[in-house]
């Protein structure tokens, strides 16, 4: 049994590997699709959605309205410098990285998630599954 649940969150970030356009300061509604596991489901409710929203939203909302910057862009520094609030991430902010980030997160707070799905637009798709890789 799988439960599949979405989310949105707005952000801002650049990613300075992507191509001149990609590392501009810039903005996305990301939505996010989260898939939880129920391998042995008996029949029963397997989890309470509200109990899958209260993980999920915590997480995920946690970079709402915020800039994601990459710790090695000059700009976190000039942010930190400013007391601007920020997230810092160990990674380059790309949808793919962003897609392993959040589900490593999802999965640190217990959560039996077996693939995250997010989209930066309307027209690509990143697909994060360990089990698939
Ligand atoms: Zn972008």
């Amino acid at each position: 049994m799988v439960i599949q649940k979405k989310y949105h969150f707005y952000a801002g970030h650049r990613n300075v590997e992507a191509g001149e356009k990609c590392g501009r300061v810039h903005g996305h509604t990301y939505k996010v699709k989260v898939h939880c596991e129920f391998p042995s489901w008996d029949g029963d409710i397997a989890m309470l959605f509200s109990e899958i929203d209260s993980i999920c939203e915590r997480v995920i909302k946690s970079f709402d309205h915020y800039l994601i910057l990459f710790e090695q862009d000059p700009l976190a520094e000039l942010f930190a410098d400013a007391n601007e609030p920020f997230i810092s991430v160990p990674f380059q902010t790309s949808a793919e990285n962003m897609a392993v980030h959040l589900f490593e997160l999802l999965d640190e707070e217990g959560l039996p998630i077996s693939c995250l799905e997010i989209a930066e637009t309307e027209s690509s798709n990143v697909i994060y599954s360990p089990s698939n890789l």
